[in-house]
């Protein structure tokens, strides 16, 4: 099973996915993580997409893809995967099509995730990370049981340099110019399923593993 989790930054994708991987096996891609492991490690890749992730804006298309692709050509993505953050562009979306094509491979089901624009805010602004495993936070709805230690493996809970109310707002403007349309693309294909996260990730996980129970 391929699926592809759609939504704007701070709509719970990542939760969701953990829920998924967890409930299915299924492989977790998330190209926001690939670029942060890319960071960390100090690769070209990493210093290359760093600047455009700092500003909160899309890495090129072609370095996006290259590593998405690379990434999908390991052995576990054949039992199935979950895109996170990928497809983000029209372009990504043709590419991702004909790599699958040529792999003889589809996607099943897009998740599409929805949240208000005001939760959002609320949420990315109170978002923190476990820097060691990447545990996801939330200093009003889910803080870690000590401050700044993560409750899974005790390394330090950070704000993403990214989730900073500056650089937010542009994030949010990338999404709404280049990532929305993705909702008709996928949508014309009898593709989406639509999944609104205000009655809490719990809930959500729950319809969608329905949802995937009868794919
Ligand atoms: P995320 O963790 O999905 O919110 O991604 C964090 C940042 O990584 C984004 O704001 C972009 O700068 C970059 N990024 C992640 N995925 C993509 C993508 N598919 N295309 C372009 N940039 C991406």
């Amino acid at each position: 099973m391929n699926l592809i989790l759609l939504g704007a930054p701070g709509t719970g994708k990542g939760t969701l996915a953990d829920g998924i991987r967890k409930a299915t096996g299924i492989a977790h891609v998330s190209t926001g993580d690939l670029f942060r492991a890319n960071i960390k490690e100090g690769t070209p890749l990493g210093k290359e997409a760093e600047g455009y992730m700092a500003r909160g804006e899309l890495v090129p298309d072609s370095l996006t893809i290259a590593m998405l692709e690379a990434r999908l050509g390991q052995d576990d993505c054949r039992a199935g995967f979950m895109l996170d953050g990928f497809p983000r562009t029209v372009a990504q979306a043709d590419a991702l099509a004909a790599f699958l094509a040529a792999k003889g491979w589809r996607i099943d089901a897009v998740l599409n995730v929805t949240l208000a624009d005001a939760t959002i805010q609320d949420r990315l602004s109170g978002r923190r990370v476990c820097a060691s495993c990447g545990r996801s936070y939330n200093l009003q709805a889910m803080p870690p049981k000590v401050e700044g230690v993560c409750d899974d493996c005790g390394g330090a809970v950070e704000q993403r340099p990214d989730d900073r109310p500056e650089t937010i707002a542009n994030r949010l403007r990338a999404y709404h110019e280049k990532t929305r349309p993705l909702v008709d693309y996928y949508g014309g294909r009898g593709l989406l399923h639509g999944f609104d996260n205000e009655i809490g990730s719990k809930e959500t996980l729950q319809r969608i593993l329905r949802l995937l129970a009868g794919l």
